[in-house]
């Protein structure tokens, strides 16, 4: 039996190595968004099933930190293959999985082999400095893993998510406890299968499968997990955020976004409404990173706004734009639909759900734009997680900052001008992880991502992220 076809009709832990039913025996019904229809059976994990990938990844950790730096790289690299060569299953699988259209999905299963070839070449970094203190001493810092890192991740980019937190984890040495989302749990499945494949020893990299408030709460409450990944809401974040400071342990919070997308008159309107469109719409909008806030400058607003509807207007739904993930998702969605409508906002396109037959039974809303927007209403301070963009004037750099700024969030940002003065100034002022000039956002690998305020602390990707997956230890000799 190959992987993928074990992958398809039951999908279970995988622990030790191994394939592993669930200590429950209770298995949920996995739902493809495009048709909503069934698709796995998803294994129902709880505390016990968190206990055994605990104990197999403290039984691997010795080994797998003893494993020379160079050869760890090696398996890394293996891995970073394998996900290229199952391209077309990984893409199948997200695809019944999330709905995301297929190039999307290609592209995010090439940027999950990137980490590991990424992380695979820096696998002697980071190594620690020598301190030159006093005659007679020797004095050096190295870099230690902690052990047995949780990794809790959410349905939107299921394998890259995994893929960001994982890789880096393992190349400084640590183990894993992986909790993908209950919704989209094929592909990390299918990443532990292969990484086994590719040499990854039994218990470095264990799945648990299940709810968030069972499986999740058990990870972070275990004893051996000696650091938490989490990327989701921020409602999730604050719950483990609580059980981390009991047990005084790190953490790493990947949160939400309602990220300010800031056009300038001068800027080059054609490539500001292009990024725009691509900054709302990506993943239909379920993105932490999604650019939902358009600030304008005022003389160009409406033209502008013109020209951005005009382009997301030609996104065909089914084709450019996949379907919300889940039915409460696309409900929630269409709540906002009504709030915008209660907040006197107007819709410049969509602001409904699909009225094509052919998608029907699909969780599918139309791309939606809504101008007359105040920055204090609801839809332009709370993340819709859904292809909705509001826009809304602004007068001067100031205004623009201020406005930027007046969010719980600060994920990310985009600064549209061909004022380089200018661009710098308002990438300063924006308080955001990531602020992108005259572009919107970036896949790649080696840039460290992260978020100010709400959007919640710690690194991934980059070299960065190797500071956050190991702890730093001091030793000093006399002689
Ligand atoms: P969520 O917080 O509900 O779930 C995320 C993960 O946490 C899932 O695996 C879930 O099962 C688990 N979980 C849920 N409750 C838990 C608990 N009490 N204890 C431990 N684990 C628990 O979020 P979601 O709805 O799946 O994802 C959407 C959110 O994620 C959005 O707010 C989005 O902005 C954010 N997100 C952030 C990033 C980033 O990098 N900053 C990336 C993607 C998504």
């Amino acid at each position: 039996m190959n992987t993928e076809t074990a992958a398809a009709a039951v999908l279970d832990h995988w622990i030790d190595g191994a394939s592993a039913s669930p200590a429950s025996g209770t298995y949920s019904s996995g739902t493809n968004p495009a048709t909503g229809g069934p698709t796995v059976r998803i294994a129902g994990g709880d505390p016990t099933d968190v206990d055994a990938a605990a104990a197999a990844a403290t039984r691997a950790f010795p080994g797998w930190r003893r494993f020379s730096a160079p050869e760890r790289g090696r398996i890394l690299r293996r891995i970073a293959d394998a996900i290229r060569e199952h391209a077309e299953t990984f893409a199948d699988l997200e695809i019944e999985d999330t709905g995301k259209p297929r190039r999307t999905a290609l592209a995010e299963v090439e940027n999950s082999a990137a980490y590991f070839e990424f992380y695979a070449g820096l696998v002697n970094l980071p190594v620690g400095d020598v301190l030159d203190v006093e005659p007679g001493q020797h004095i050096y810092t190295r870099r230690e893993p902690y052990g047995v890192i949780g990794i809790i991740t959410p349905w939107n980019v299921p394998l890259n998510q995994a893929a960001r937190a994982v890789a880096p984890a393992l190349v400084t040495g640590n183990v894993v406890i992986l909790k993908p989302a209950e919704t989209s749990s094929q592909t990390t499945m299918l990443l532990a299968r292969l990484s086994a494949e590719a040499g990854l020893p039994p218990g470095v990299l264990n799945v648990v499968l299940g709810s968030g408030s069972v499986v999740g709460t058990a990870i972070v409450s275990h004893p051996a997990v000696r650091k938490v990944a989490f990327t989701g809401s921020v409602q999730t974040g604050r719950t483990i955020g609580r059980i981390a400071a009991e047990r005084i342990i790190p953490l790493t919070l990947e949160l939400g976004g309602k990220s300010a997308n800031v056009v300038f008159a001068d800027a080059d309107l054609d490539v500001a409404a292009r990024e725009a469109v691509r900054a709302f719409s990506a993943n239909a909008g379920q993105v932490c990173s999604a650019g939902t806030r358009l600030l304008v400058e005022r003389p160009v607003h409406d033209a502008f706004v013109a020209r951005v509807a005009a382009l997301a207007g030609e996104l065909r739904e089914g084709e450019d734009i996949g379907p919300l993930i889940t039915r409460t998702q696309f409900a929630q969605v269409q709540e906002y639909f009504q709030i915008a409508h209660e907040e006197g906002a107007t819709a410049v396109i969509g602001g409904s759900v699909t009225d094509d037959p052919a998608l029907a039974g699909g969780f599918y809303v139309k791309p939606t734009i809504y101008s007359d927007v105040d920055n204090s209403s609801r839809i332009a301070q709370e993340e819709i997680f859904g292809p909705v963009l509001v826009t809304i004037p602004f007068d001067d750099e100031a205004d623009a900052i201020r406005l930027a700024n007046d969010s719980e969030f600060g994920l990310i940002a985009g600064v549209f001008t061909r004022d380089i003065g200018r661009a710098f100034r308002v990438a300063d002022s924006i308080e955001a992880g990531q602020v992108f000039i005259n572009t919107w956002s970036t896949g790649a690998v080696q840039t460290p991502f992260g978020g100010h305020k709400n959007s919640g602390y710690g690194r991934e990707k980059g070299i960065e992220a190797m500071l956050h997956y190991s702890h730093l230890k001091t030793v000093v000799a006399v002689y």
